[in-house]
């Protein structure tokens, strides 16, 4: 691992260390895990030291359900979130004082990155709720001195109305819904020409989103958009965010140290190669977490990011090891399905996957709008073209299905990309 100078290594180090001892005194689970691997406290004397220990998995916590791995009393709580996750039970993440506290600094240290200043006007436009990212926007932006406004999902056409009226600077929202805000402002433009907004900045997360999903968004509404990532087991969104550079994201390194590991072997990777990002927290509360395998796949950049700023930065999420298709032999993630499309001229980055199984193999299919009203023939022309385009970037044979604008369902909150439907 990297790091960039003493002080941060002095103080990494004794949070680690920290975060070590009140697993191992207040968590049987993680205790035994340690008993297990053969180490105490002791044997961390230093970052350095992180890969000795154990790791802590999604199964972990749900086997935990509802608050089985707390390492401080129930009285100290504040608040608590879930996540339900598409496969298997809900996760209950928890919060004492000092974790909103820090929370709160994670989210408004993300903000100043991607350049929101308190005369910004922040609309949230994530769930407010038991999901994490509403809430996260919300109390951040506020500590930063922000005016917040929050709108939370859905609502489209009030969303734009409140978007004009209170001029909204700054969005946060998922990609998804990025693109179809960025629908409904152009027809609204159509209908109320001069009508415009005064957007400087959309912060996109929650779900893994390709370079060509952006350009759709930044063109769709003329505004840089930056990738911010989190999630809820380790605390929320406000984990990493990329600056106005784009050029990876950001860790917050007070709060967090990240490894990259080998998803199979659990190795640790060297800088720049790819695998699944492990997060270790250093001044949890509730819920400190030692090596979580976040199962989402990226890698550390080498170098310096060009904003100037030192310190770890990962590459934008290519997906989630959970998410990657085994299609006739071959590993899909629905990011790539996404980038390909995005190079087809003509298209919209309005889709869905359609996974078939029959006789144990799955084959896959994609259902893609035109970007505007075809006549039959350019349809055609238009699938033909997809289909090369995706077999040359996946080496794998897709059938595509090209509808007209305004087909597919919208997303308000995480899109549902990917639909599985088992045959005979
Ligand atoms: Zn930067």
């Amino acid at each position: 691992m990297r790091r960039t100078n003493r002080k941060t290594d002095t103080q990494g180090t004794e949070r680690l260390q920290a975060t070590v001892n009140r697993l191992w005194n207040r968590v049987p689970a993680y205790r035994a895990k340690m008993e297990q691997a053969g180490i105490t406290p002791s044997d961390i004397r230093g970052v350095e030291d992180l890969c000795a220990l154990p790791f802590t998995t999604k199964q972990d916590l749900r086997d935990a359900y509802p608050l089985g791995l707390l390492a401080c009393g129930r009285e100290e709580l504040l608040r608590v979130h879930a996540s339900s996750g598409t496969t298997g039970k809900m996760t209950i993440v928890a919060y004492t004082k000092n974790d909103l506290e820090a929370w709160k600094n994670c989210m408004a240290n993300c903000l100043a990155i991607a350049g929101v200043t308190p005369r910004d006007t922040l609309q949230v436009m994530f769930g407010y709720g038991l999901f994490t990212g509403g809430l996260g926007f919300h109390y951040g932006g506020e500590h930063l001195g922000a005016t917040v406004i929050p709108s939370g999902t859905g609502f489209t056409e009030r969303q734009v109305q409140l978007m004009q009226d209170l001029g909204t600077t700054v969005i946060a929202c998922t990609p998804s819904y990025a693109v179809h805000l960025s629908e409904v402002l152009a027809s609204r433009r159509k209908d109320q020409p001069g009508s415009g907004h005064s957007l400087k900045a959309a912060i996109l997360g929650a779900e893994p989103w390709s370079e060509a999903l952006r350009q759709t968004v930044q063109e769709g509404l003329g505004v840089p958009a930056l990738d911010i990532y989190g999630l809820s087991e380790v605390m929320g969104p406000g984990v990493a965010i990329e600056c106005p550079c784009q050029n990876g994201l950001h860790l917050n390194e007070d709060h967090f140290l990240a490894e990259i590991v080998d998803p199979v072997t659990g190795e640790r990777l060297p800088e720049g190669q790819e695998g699944e990002l492990v997060i270790t927290t250093l001044t949890k509360e509730a819920l400190p977490l030692a090596r979580y395998r976040t199962r989402d796949l990226t890698c550390i950049l080498p170098g310096k990011c060009s904003c100037g700023r030192g310190g770890i930065r990962i590459a934008r999420i290519r997906g989630r090891s959970d998410d990657m298709l085994i299609i006739k032999g071959v590993n899909v993630f629905p990011t790539q399905v996404e980038a390909a499309l995005g190079r087809v001229e003509g298209l919209s980055m309005n889709y869905t996957l359609e996974v078939t199984e029959k006789n144990y193999v799955k084959d896959l299919s994609v259902s893609v709008e035109s970007a505007s009203g075809l006549g039959e023939l350019e349809m055609e022309r238009l699938e033909r073209q997809a289909a090369r385009t995706l077999h040359e970037s996946l080496g794998l044979r897709v059938a595509v299905n090209v509808l007209l604008p305004g087909s597919l369902e919208r997303f308000e909150g995480k899109a549902k990309r990917v639909r599985v439907a088992s045959g005979a």
